[in-house]
């Protein structure tokens, strides 16, 4: 990283990674191979689960899980307003409708309480989304699942590692959804993991993830296979590559070391920001491990003469990149225009989305970067106090 400038996030790539996907660039397997496998095994080992699929992306996991979960058209799904753009678009993609929910006003999840009151006879899953990291309430909301017979797929985009009551996120849900993108705890670039416990699941995701074949181009093309196979299917183009999981790899041998690293940055800035009463800074609940992908705090706007935007702006000043998680789905013109909602559908996301700022929390950060972003945002908050 540049001595001049901190960005929200940089990658931790090292040389033996770099070493890896040479490797494989150079052993003449590029596609989904051999690499892929052990990447699949790997994960399902870390995170306990029965079966891991790698994909090219963590919204393409999401769309599988949904199809696998027998989400069709005019079907409802429940997610939280407080996400990405993926976790509605997916459900659109099997033409079922995303029915947003609120959020808790302190872990910013989807609130469980509001759950209930929006399933209808139409509900056929729940999307939770484990914002920042941080587990939803798990316990609550497999037992209405159960209740109501609706699948539970986890956006656990944010979710490596994290643990609800001791359990991996990864063997909860009936799908897990995890993502690769170069912002995100793991990186393989662009990608993705489903995890599930059920092999005809695990079958059903792995192949509509390659064409809706029955056999992956691995087995076709080796001895285990032949040039022959049937397409079962309706399918999609979502595999993962070796080039990709040479790296998925050696990222997931350091998952826990980041993860140390991001907790350690997490105790510099509750320290470094304990007696500043303007900031809302990210709680975790007890009987939870937080993944600390992201350190979401809010700015208590009625005790500042500061926007959170010119805020953000005052932090680019200084050098510091930021970020917003996130601009509420309804607040969106798509879902305003498409499903009619309004700010106030949903007060406690709107309201945390105009005080939210996420900032920098990720391995390659030194102590001292981190000091930085703590002076900085304290003599920013100091200079704006009303
Ligand atoms: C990043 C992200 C995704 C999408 O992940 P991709 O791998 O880029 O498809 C989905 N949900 C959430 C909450 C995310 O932050």
């Amino acid at each position: 990283m540049s001595k001049d400038s901190l960005p929200f996030h940089t990658p931790d790539i090292s040389e033996d990674d770099i070493q890896a996907v040479v490797e494989t660039l150079k052993s003449g397997w590029l596609t989904t191979g051999p690499k892929v496998k052990q990447f699949e095994a790997d994960f399902a080992a870390v995170v306990e689960a029965d079966h891991a699929i790698a994909l090219n992306s963590c919204t393409a996991a999401l769309h599988l899980a949904l199809i696998a979960a027998g989400v069709t058209a005019g079907d409802e799904v429940i997610i939280p307003t407080m996400t990405f753009a993926a976790t509605g678009e997916v459900v659109t993609y099997v033409n079922a409708k995303p029915v947003l929910i609120d959020s808790q006003p302190d872990t910013l999840n989807m609130d469980p309480d509001l759950i209930e009151r929006s399933i209808t006879s139409r509900t056929k899953a729940i999307i939770p989304v484990h914002y920042g990291g941080q587990p939803c309430e798990m316990d609550r909301i497999m037992e209405i699942a159960r209740h109501y017979n609706l699948t539970v797929i986890e956006d656990a985009a944010h979710a490596l590692p994290a643990r609800y009551r001791g359990k991996l996120v990864g063997a909860i849900g009936n799908f897990t959804c995890f993502s690769f993108y170069a912002t995100k705890t793991i990186t393989t670039g662009e990608g993705g993991m489903v995890t599930t416990q059920r092999s005809e699941d695990a079958d059903h995701v792995r192949t509509l993830s390659l064409h809706g074949i029955s056999k992956d181009a691995w087995k076709r093309y080796t001895s285990e296979g032949s040039w022959y196979y049937e397409i079962q299917r309706q399918g999609f183009k979502y595999n993962m590559t070796d080039v990709a999981a040479a790296l998925g790899i050696q990222q997931l041998k350091r998952c826990d070391q980041f993860w140390e690293s991001r907790k350690r940055i997490v105790e510099l800035y509750r320290a470094g920001f304990a007696d500043i009463d303007e900031l809302t800074l990210p709680v975790c609940r007890d009987h939870l491990d937080h993944a600390w992908h992201l350190y979401a705090v809010q700015l208590h706007l009625e005790q500042l003469s500061i926007t959170r935007n010119i805020f953000i702006e005052e932090l680019k000043s200084a050098r510091i990149g930021t970020s917003v998680h996130f601009i509420p789905l309804h607040l969106h013109p798509y879902y305003r225009n498409m499903y009619k909602y309004q700010r106030e559908s949903f007060p406690i996301a709107a309201l945390a989305y105009e005080r939210l700022l996420s900032l920098p929390i990720y391995p390659k950060m030194s102590s001292e970067d981190v000091e930085y972003v703590i002076e900085q945002v304290r003599r920013l908050i100091i200079r704006y106090r009303r």
